[in-house]
C-alpha cells in the first residue's frame, strides 16, 4: 500500500526545511511540499515530533489557500496529492517573512512591552529578512528596496495582498469562533510566458504560522502550545481543522498516533480557480527574462 511514509523515497529533495521538505515536482515549474511532523521553536533550539501535525497542516493550508484563490489572491497551491503532500508552483522566493498582527502577542509583546491581548486599533505589518544565521532580523521597506529583496512595485503588491488576506481570514476564522491574532506570509515570483512577473502567495497557512485563540475563552490553539509548553498541541490543531470542517468530529488522532486509514480517506482538495486564473500583472518585467515580443 502507498502511504505517506513510503511515497517519494526516490524523489530529489530540493530543500529540507524545519517543518517541510520540498521535492522536485512531476512537471517543470512545479514542486511538491511534504509536511513533516517536526515542530521547532527558537530557530531550531527546541525540537519535537508531534504525530499528525503534518497531516493537519497540509489539509488546513490547502483549504485556506483555495479559499484565498477564490477571492482573487493568487497562491502557489495547485492540489493536494495525499495526506502529507501538495503540488505547488515553483516560485522564485522573496526572502521576506511578512507578519500581520491584529492583537498584541509574541515578539511584539516582548519588544514593546504591550500587554498580550491588546487589540490593535490599526493592524500592523512587519517584515523580517529570511536569514537563519541572523535569526530573521526585522527590516523595513527601505532595507527591502535598498538591498533589492523586492522592488517598490513588488512591495506594494505584497502589502496589498497581505491586507486582503488579513481581512478575509479574520472573517473566516471569526465565523468558526476563532480570533486571528497574527500570522506570517511568504511570497514568491512567477514569470509568465512573455517574462511578465506575478507575485504569488507561497509557503503555508496553518496553526504553525498563525496565532489562533478561541473567541470565548482565548485558549491558544496554535504553535504557542508547543512554544510555551502548554501541552495538547495536536488536540489544538485538530480543533482548528475540525471547526473548518476538514476532519471528522473526534479528529484523526487515536492514542497519540494518527489513524492512517481515516486520514487517507479524507477527500482531496483542488485549487480549480488556479487553473483558469487571470493573474494580476505587476508593473515590471524580469530583468533576466525580457519580453519575447
Ligand atoms: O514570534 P512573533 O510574534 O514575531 O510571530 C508573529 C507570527 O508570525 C506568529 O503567528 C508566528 O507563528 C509567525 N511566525 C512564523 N515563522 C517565523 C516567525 C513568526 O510563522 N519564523
Amino acid at each position: 500500500m502507498k502511504t505517506w511514509s513510503n511515497m517519494g523515497a526516490k524523489r530529489k529533495v530540493l530543500y529540507e526545511g524545519k517543518a517541510k521538505t520540498i521535492y522536485e515536482g512531476p512537471e517543470p515549474g512545479t514542486v511538491i511540499q511534504y509536511f513533516k511532523d517536526d515542530a521547532t521553536a527558537g530557530n531550531g533550539a527546541k525540537h519535537d515530533i508531534i504525530a499528525g501535525k503534518g497531516v493537519l497542516n497540509n489539509r488546513i493550508s490547502a483549504h485556506l489557500m483555495t479559499k484565498l484563490e477564490a477571492i482573487g489572491i493568487p497562491t502557489h497551491f495547485m492540489r493536494s496529492l495525499n495526506m502529507r503532500e501538495q503540488l505547488v508552483r515553483q516560485l522564485e522566493i522573496i526572502p521576506l517573512e511578512v507578519v500581520v498582527r491584529n492583537i498584541a502577542a509574541g515578539s511584539l509583546v516582548k519588544r514593546l512591552g504591550v500587554k498580550e491581548g491588546t487589540i490593535l486599533t490599526h493592524p500592523i505589518i512587519e517584515f523580517y529578512y529570511k536569514k537563519d544565521e541572523l535569526n530573521d532580523p526585522m527590516v523595513n521597506e527601505h532595507h527591502i528596496v535598498g538591498f533589492g529583496w523586492a522592488d517598490p512595485y513588488e512591495l506594494e503588491e505584497i502589502i496589498h495582498m497581505a491586507w486582503r488576506v488579513n481581512d478575509y481570514l479574520n472573517g473566516l476564522f471569526a465565523g468558526i469562533g476563532l480570533r486571528l491574532v497574527d500570522f506570517k506570509l511568504e511570497f514568491g515570483r512567477l514569470y509568465g510566458e512573455y517574462g511578465e512577473l506575478y507575485i504569488l502567495l507561497g509557503d503555508e497557512i496553518s496553526p504553525d504560522n498563525c496565532r489562533l485563540w478561541d473567541a470565548q475563552t482565548n485558549e491558544k490553539l496554535d504553535k504557542d502550545r508547543f512554544r510555551q509548553d502548554l501541552g495538547n498541541v495536536i488536540e489544538a490543531y485538530s480543533q482548528v481543522a475540525e471547526r473548518l470542517g476538514l476532519i471528522p468530529k473526534g479528529g484523526i488522532i487515536e492514542g497519540g498516533n494518527i489513524n492512517e486509514q481515516l486520514a487517507a480517506s479524507l477527500g482531496e482538495i483542488q485549487n480549480e480557480v488556479a487553473e483558469q486564473r487571470k493573474l494580476r500583472e505587476v508593473n515590471k518585467t524580469s530583468p533576466n527574462k525580457p519580453r519575447k515580443v
